[in-house]
């Protein structure tokens, strides 16, 4: 069974997809890391965020069982993720590494923002999750905070705006929930209520 979750930034869908992960005893994948890794790799390299060639090469050579999510969820590789998540090259090179995991034996979660319209479109358990702007700029403000980082909630605020703004406006692979997913905004919901909706959901639509 492949369970699909997209979502803006900071929804929530990481935390539920590990949550039906660890539920019915699948494999995760949570696609914004590859995303992440690139954006990562072209800071590091000072790369172009024009150099659409070496951006795709970077892609091409990422190895799965080689990302580190904790160094990745950092609060300024998000922007250069969503940089570069916009470039159609990038996303091809990535494009059959995710439908493989999904399509592993067993079935698989995985959550991003083009799961359930790209990666496995016939993926039988999809969902959206979202929640206002300023909800997920307050959870996202709280995790910086955590790691440490020195961050105010006006620009993570402004951050989650432009990303939100960039993945749904881009041309290829646009942040959408698929027609037949199922959406759960959990703008007053705890996480304890967000992953019940979402198991309901999944139990409902389950193949058996
Ligand atoms: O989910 P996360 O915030 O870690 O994703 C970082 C960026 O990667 C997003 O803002 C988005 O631009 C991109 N992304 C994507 N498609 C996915 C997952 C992430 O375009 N399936």
């Amino acid at each position: 069974m492949i369970i699909a979750i997209d979502g803006p930034a900071a929804s929530g869908k990481g935390t539920i997809a590990r949550r039906l992960a660890a539920h019915y005893g699948l494999p995760h994948l949570d696609t914004g890391l590859l995303y992440r890794a690139v954006g990562a790799g072209a800071l590091e390299k000072a790369v172009d965020f024009e150099d659409v060639d070496t951006l795709a090469a970077l892609a091409g050579a990422l190895d799965l069982s080689a990302l580190d999510p904790e160094s990745l969820r950092a609060g300024p590789i998000g922007e250069a993720a969503s940089r570069v998540a916009a470039i159609p090259e990038v996303r091809a090179k990535l494009l059959m590494l995710q439908q493989e995991f999904a399509h592993q034996p067993g079935g698989a979660v995985l959550d991003g923002r083009d799961i359930g319209t790209v990666i496995a479109p016939d993926a039988p358990v999809k969902i959206f999750v979202t929640a206002t702007p300023e909800a997920r700029a307050a959870r996202r403000h709280k995790e910086l905070v955590g790691r440490g980082e020195d961050v105010t909630p006006e620009s993570v605020l402004d951050d989650i705006r432009k990303r939100d703004q960039r993945d749904s406006s881009r041309s290829s692979a646009p942040l959408i929930a698929a027609a037949d997913a199922e959406i759960i905004d959990n703008t007053a919901l705890d996480v304890a209520a967000s992953v019940a909706a979402a198991l309901a959901i999944a139990e409902r639509r389950r193949p058996r």
